[in-house]
């Protein structure tokens, strides 16, 4: 069957929750994606800050190829080695002490918000504790995520939402002060927020949110899913702070591919919460997942891909800053590390889909941001190629 073919058949059985490009993938090697033509792209989404080590990793494709063949799943009623090995290697990785393995980033947040509404619970033994998350953040599409989701766009149609979640705005803490009460349990926010507009929380935010969080004995909850695992040039964008959170979720990359989250808390939260019968999952953390987060973390170390990062972001950087300063329609470029954004005074499809067109693959965030985040083997000639079809894709 032609490419075309193939879409027509997927609009005829998928439902139609996503608006997809019109092109069928069909192959990846390093940082390009080939599709069912042939037709090469170079890829700065990989699949949303996911595909870290690029594609066709050889050490990492056989770490799973061989895990496939020994066991994939057993559920939680047993242990696994490479689960064991990924949670000894996250723990190192993250600072954090415990670990609950989820198949998403949307689980992970629901963890990470039961476990805060239990940690509040077994202090005074009421239920009505509040959160207090961020306007424009994004935690994902179950209901629980969807409701700390500073998006009403995302969540009118299906209100009512859990209830007691009050918003205040990244980076004024007074918002953030004018929300809290007695009740008040958590505070959750992205450390850089990804979805609704690649915007980093600043370090005077984020300090005054945790001497808060210490004063009043709330969890700080950072969601780390698409900022995590490198991407800012920190194995987690918060250690650049030393900000640590009571609770932290992971997800997007540390699989790099393979479907697998995580939370984790601080051992006071660990011993103060989530007990047996507490929560639970059949895939999460299976044998599989746990051999994939185990040679991703291995990789990173070995190919050394945070100190790589730090080394090409600020060339990104630099290439969007002159782009930015090319075109009038570019308002601002914003970020951190290899998660950056465009900013443009009207909406960027149009921009993505020439872009597509030309080879290079490009995502948005949010309708007036192209986004970038590429896979974090990228070099600089990748920057200067994604720049020379970007600049040819853009009129003022
Ligand atoms: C993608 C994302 C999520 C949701 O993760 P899923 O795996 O799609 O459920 C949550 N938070 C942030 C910051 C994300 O970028």
């Amino acid at each position: 069957m032609s490419m075309k073919e193939y879409i027509e058949e997927a609009e005829q059985a998928l439902l139609h929750t996503y608006n997809r490009y019109q092109i069928v993938l069909d192959k990846g090697e390093g940082v390009y994606l080939y599709d069912m033509d042939g037709k090469k792209y170079l890829d700065f989404c990989a699949g949303i800050a996911v595909f870290a080590l690029g594609y066709g990793n050889e050490e990492y494709n056989n770490a799973l190829k061989n895990q496939i063949d020994k066991l994939i799943h057993t559920s939680n009623y047993y242990y696994n080695v490479p689960t064991i090995e990924a949670a000894k290697k996250l723990k190192a990785a993250s600072g954090m002490d415990r670990i609950f393995f989820t198949n998403s980033g949307a689980e992970a947040i629901e963890g990470a918000i039961k476990a805060a509404r239990k940690y509040a619970y077994l202090k005074d033994g009421h239920t009505d504790h509040e959160i207090i998350a961020m306007n424009h953040s994004f935690h994902g599409r179950t209901m629980g995520a969807l409701s700390v989701t500073g998006n009403p766009k995302y969540r009118e149609a299906f209100e009512p939402m859990i209830g007691n979640i009050k918003f205040a705005d990244l980076n004024d803490f007074d918002s953030v002060l004018a929300n809290v009460t007695d009740k008040t349990c958590a505070i959750i926010m992205e450390t850089v927020q990804g979805e609704g507009g690649m915007l980093p929380a600043t370090e005077e935010f984020l300090k005054s949110v945790r001497a808060l969080c210490d004063e009043k004995d709330i969890l700080l909850i950072l969601d780390e899913i698409q900022c995590g695992v490198g991407r800012t040039g920190y194995m987690y964008a918060w250690q650049k702070y030393g900000v640590k959170p009571d609770i932290m979720t992971t997800a997007k990359a540390l699989g790099c591919g393979v479907p697998v989250g995580a939370f984790l808390m601080t051992e006071h939260v660990g011993q103060n919460s989530l007990v047996a019968g507490d929560h639970g999952t059949t895939y999460g953390g299976n044998p599989l997942a746990g051999a994939a987060v185990e040679k991703v973390l291995d990789l990173f170390e070995k190919d050394h891909i945070i100190e790589h990062v730090r080394e090409v972001a600020p060339y990104l950087e630099q290439r969007l800053d002159e782009l930015a300063a090319k075109y009038d329609c570019i308002t601002e470029r914003r970020g951190a590390g290899l998660m950056q954004g465009l900013v443009f005074n009207r909406p960027v499809a149009e921009v993505i889909n020439k872009a597509l067109e030309k080879g290079l693959i490009l995502i948005n965030a949010g309708a007036n941001i192209v986004r970038f985040v590429p896979p974090l083997i990228i070099t600089k000639e990748h920057v200067d190629e994604m720049i020379t079809i970007l600049d040819d894709c853009i009129w003022s």
